[in-house]
């Protein structure tokens, strides 16, 4: 029985000022011939090589209160022991990552993922896990004495702050529920008949009682699409705000999310303004991993392998599909009017069409490549490479919508996610790299291979003017203003030449953040990171770009001064008319019965 001893770790909070958590793993029954532990290289939900172990400071083993032998075996690995009795191993972790990925420890907060801070013994990966949290060691002149713990592990025996030990069923769950430990604020909602809360660290005034009144619909939405009983009894939102910052990472029972506080409701304010509107659609993209990645899996990571990279052909179902559904769902739950989310397609259609990597890399390769290519990204990355989030939210709604036209509204990709559910979310069966397409196929009873064969395994352009068409919504391409934040100019303005380049403002200098294949930059020599610094000999500022370049008109040649590096180049460049890749869609006034009838049944407004 001494075989089903939990394996238990020890957290302590040691060095704020120098960001150090120490940590024990006791193992009761390590491996008779020397006991292997390793960290994770990667953490479920970003597809980046890690490699963790790199923040162990220091590490060693005991046992029966004595050193043994502690041998490392690759840059994640070591072996220890062999030991007698049970075995120990301490070790210290340096957590400064502010991102919701890594660990992170400060005199104002700490954060912490597991795949930072917890070993895996090799061979006991199906042990139940405790962790026992400590109290900090408080610094004088800090709240850490106000400090509190939010997380969704399952409590063993905590004190009124938190702090005391929880349990996880194996290795897997424990990975699975970051610590939020900070003097934070947090609001209790229901969804759904479940148990929400929302922690918020870091400074802010938000209006509360709005997030506790907008979220439990998105919640709901999602629930009411899965038409099932919620797949967890209770969740947390875990919330840094920050100054500037956008990010979240999607778990089991909770999320990790980080954002602007610009981002969050104003009290008094009744509109949902864009910046609200984008933190809505960060809440409700992640609330969608619940089901779509967290227990819909492909069978690539079914179970993880977390030392190297796990391929798979699908990442576009799991984040492309999710990213359809997060913003769909703020129009289907009545927080966003038609118009808005119209507004918000419009702006997802205009960044994949300036977007020339989508004639090179299909959704199946940039899934597949996810590890090299979107996580690792370049000044050539537009030019090589698709996003799977982006254009697979793109695709996402071309089958939607494909699926309604051709079963005559009766069948939806609502169907096929109920089906996905039903067959591999619920049963913890791994979805086969061809599995999505055959599902699909066999819950609508059309045909699809040759949409999967253009839309995911090809690189045609989804045919979104024709199916938007049917539904009541026009599709206009329209002329992009170079420089601009979403590629328009004011009411009665129309640009008229392009250098072919996207700027980016690094401090007051205007940097080619992309030099687009086939422009007049890349045609006259210019290079991805040169520093603008003139065109025709006046200067250029990033706040200044777009009004320039109105003095000129298309096939005019000028002279484009630019830094590479330190050395002063000058090209001779002939500019190319603004490229017509802005979309701006509408409804449309003269739409047909059966257009708005296949309309209110997609977006479902008013339900
Ligand atoms: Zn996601």
């Amino acid at each position: 029985m001494e075989n089903y001893s939990p394996v238990r770790y020890e957290i302590r909070l040691a060095d704020a000022a120098a960001h150090v958590l120490e940590v024990s793993c006791r193992i009761e029954a390590p491996h008779p011939a020397g006991q292997v532990v390793s960290l994770p290289a990667w953490i479920p939900g970003s597809y980046l090589v890690r490699d963790y172990a790199r923040l162990i400071l220091q590490i060693s083993a005991h046992s029966g209160g004595q050193p043994i032998p502690l041998d490392k075996t690759d840059k994640s690995t070591w072996r220890a022991g062999p030991a007698d009795g049970p075995l120990e191993i301490v070790y210290q972790v340096y957590a400064y990552d502010l991102s919701v990925r890594g660990a992170y420890f400060d005199t104002r907060r700490a954060f912490i993922n597991g795949v930072c801070v917890f070993l895996q013994a090799t061979g006991a990966e199906a042990l139940p896990c405790e962790v026992t949290l400590r109290l900090p060691e408080v610094l004088p002149g800090t709240d850490m004495a106000r400090w509190r713990v939010a997380t969704a592990m399952t409590i063993k025996s905590i004190d009124g702050r938190g702090f005391g030990t929880y349990s996880a069923a194996d290795y897997d769950e424990l990975i699975d529920h970051p610590f939020e430990i900070s003097d934070f604020t947090v609001e209790r909602f229901e969804a759904g008949g479940v148990a929400h809360e929302i922690v918020l660290a870091g400074r802010q005034r938000a209006d509360l009682q709005r997030l506790c009144k907008d979220l439990p619909r998105i919640c709901e939405t999602h629930m009411r699409l899965f038409d099932d009983a919620p797949p967890m009894d209770h969740y947390k939102f875990l919330v840094n705000v920050v100054g500037e910052g956008y990010g979240g990472l999607e778990h089991r029972a909770s999320s990790a999310l980080i954002t602007r506080r610009g981002d969050l409701p104003e009290p008094g304010r009744e509109a949902i303004n864009k910046p609200y509107r984008r933190f809505l659609g960060l809440v409700s993209h992640e609330y969608f991993h619940l089901w779509n990645i967290k227990r819909i899996k492909p069978a690539a990571f079914t179970p993880f392998r977390l030392e190297k990279e796990a391929y798979t052909t699908l990442l576009w179902v799991f984040e492309g599909i999710t990213s359809y559904y997060d913003d769909l769902a703020l129009v289907r739950s009545g927080l966003i009017t038609r118009e808005a989310y119209l507004e918000l397609l419009g702006e997802m259609i205009s960044r994949v069409w300036q977007t020339p990597g989508r004639f090179r890399q299909s959704l199946a390769d940039a899934s597949f490549d996810a590890w090299v290519k979107l996580y690792k990204p370049d000044e050539n990355s537009a030019n090589a490479s698709v996003s799977y989030y982006t254009k697979g939210s793109l695709a996402a709604l071309a089958l939607d919508l494909t699926i309604r036209l051709r079963s005559d509204n009766r069948k939806s990709l609502d169907d096929v996610m109920r089906a996905l559910w039903q067959r591999y979310g619920k049963t913890g069966r791994g979805l086969e790299e061809n599995g999505f397409e055959q599902l699909a196929e066999e819950v609508t009873g059309i045909a699809l291979a040759e949409f999967f064969d253009g839309a995911i395994r090809g690189t045609d352009d989804l045919p979104l003017a024709d199916l938007l068409g049917e539904f009541a919504v026009n599709f206009d391409l329209l002329p992009l203003a170079e420089g601009t934040e979403n590629g328009s100019l004011p009411e009665g303005e129309s640009p008229a030449a392009a250098l072919g380049v996207k700027i980016r403002d690094d401090r007051g200098r205007a940097v080619l953040a992309t030099v687009y294949e086939g422009g007049a930059a890349q045609a006259a020599g210019l290079a991805g990171g040169d520093e603008l610094l003139a065109i025709d000999g006046l200067r250029v500022a990033p706040s200044g770009y777009t009004t320039l370049l109105r003095q000129f008109g298309p096939g005019e040649t000028v002279m484009v001064s630019v830094f590479r590096r330190d050395e002063l180049l000058q090209f001779v460049t002939v500019l190319d008319a603004a490229p017509v890749l802005r979309c701006h869609l509408e409804l449309d006034g003269a739409a047909s019965e059966d257009e708005l009838a296949a309309l209110h049944d997609w977006l479902q407004v008013g339900n």
